[in-house]
């Protein structure tokens, strides 16, 4: 039999969308694909060359489990850098994709019966990997006329004798929320007086468009730091999200059970990815790729919202962050049947929000060429003009 802990877990909804849209567009028919969840982008040409050349040069062994020292250390610098953390490379734990971080995050501090707060829309992941860990999922609700902006004084009603975590997501997926420092600060403050630990999921960090700044918890205060696990990765912005390159950073304490997690799990992520990851870190073409991929996806975004904007029956909050947007169906009818009928009359795939605690809105990623996005619109367009 299924163990209780496999069974209490939903397969990832996005996947699953995905798969019917391949069916369909295997069959001929032409889907535009608002489902996804990675840059189109294709990883530099430079980071490609230095996996090769890791290959070889025999760079094919086991490595420490937490990474190379050399990654170690670059993560060190660019958490120094561009977040004003100071860590030594044996608090860096590299991991297959943030998604592994996240997972040795919670299983080193998650107990059976504790509580982790999770502000909604979240990333539907974040639940699942709670619940593997036998601990319970809090969902503190955001509103959308506050921009998804979690606040003290929701959180402090949250928190209980049982909290062991608040997860933090900002830039967020599904929302395209940025929190802006002041009401990080106001959380942190709040945080500060308890003995809950903090994860904060920072992948997106570099993907924001309207001018905030990425601001990290653990930089408010010793004791923030502390008891913060960071967690960035290269997927998003380096493009690299099948090279599954992500880490976390952490206090001793938390790094030396990380590693214990992993050394059993996995050992080390493969060793020429690791070689790739320096060289996207250290590489100074980095900053011009990167402003080139934050150019197109602002552009995007913004050309999204103005169509959006003119469509009957729907509303969003703006997305100033991500690649993503979350667009309100309710006035249409359930959300699950909008995303359906989407994808069968309209040809556009678009995931349904109940899985990111955000029931009666869709989720479109804009994480695809213009053209593409043009079509789909026009297409969304059609279909809700269509609709009474
Ligand atoms: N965190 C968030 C909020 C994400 O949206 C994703 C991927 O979509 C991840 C983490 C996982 O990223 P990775 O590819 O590094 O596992």
């Amino acid at each position: 039999m299924i163990s209780k802990r496999a069974s209490s877990i939903s397969p990832s909804l996005v996947f699953s969308i995905l798969e019917k849209a391949q069916k369909l567009q295997a069959s001929g028919i032409d889907i535009i694909n608002f489902s996804v969840g990675e840059p189109d982008f294709s990883t530099a040409e430079y980071i490609i060359t230095a996996a090769k050349k890791a290959m070889d040069t025999g760079k094919t062994k086991y490595t420490a489990t937490g990474g190379v020292e050399p990654l170690r250390q670059a993560i060190c610098e660019k958490l120094k850098k561009d977040n004003g953390l100071q860590y030594s490379p044996d608090q860096i734990i590299v991991s297959n994709g943030c998604k592994q971080s996240l997972d040795n995050a919670l299983a080193c501090l998650v107990d059976p019966g504790d509580e982790v707060i999770l502000f909604s829309p979240y990333w539907l992941t974040y639940p699942e990997l709670v619940k593997i860990c036998g601990g319970t999922p809090v969902i503190v609700e955001c509103d959308a006329a506050n921009n998804y902006f979690p606040t003290a004084e929701q959180l402090e009603k949250a928190i209980t004798p049982k909290t062991k975590v608040i997860l933090l997501n900002t830039p967020c997926n599904p929302s395209g929320a940025v929190y802006p420092e002041k009401v990080i600060r106001e959380l942190a403050a709040v945080i500060e007086k308890t003995d809950a630990y903090v994860i904060s999921d920072e992948i997106y960090e570099k993907l924001i468009y309207d001018g905030t700044k990425h601001y990290s918890i653990a930089a408010y205060s010793k004791k923030l730091y502390e008891k913060t696990i960071v967690i960035n990765g290269f997927s998003k912005a380096f493009a690299m999200t099948g090279w599954r390159v992500g880490y976390l950073a952490a206090s001793p304490k938390i790094a030396k059970a990380v590693i214990a997690f992993q050394s059993h799990v996995t050992q080390n992520i493969n060793t020429p990815a690791q070689y790739a990851a320096i060289e996207a870190l250290s590489n100074k073409q980095g900053d011009t790729v990167l402003k080139q991929m934050i150019a197109e996806f602002k552009k995007r975004a913004e050309y999204l919202i103005s169509r959006l904007e003119k469509m009957p029956h729907i509303s969003f909050t703006r997305p100033r962050g991500a690649f993503y947007v979350l667009i309100d169906v309710t006035k249409l009818g359930d959300a699950f049947e909008i995303a359906s009928q989407l994808l069968e009359k309209a040809h556009i795939a678009v995931v349904p929000g109940d899985p990111f605690g955000a029931g009666g809105t869709v989720r479109l990623s804009y994480a695809l060429g213009m053209e593409e996005i043009t079509k789909g619109m026009n297409r969304l367009e059609e279909f809700l003009l269509s609709c009474k």
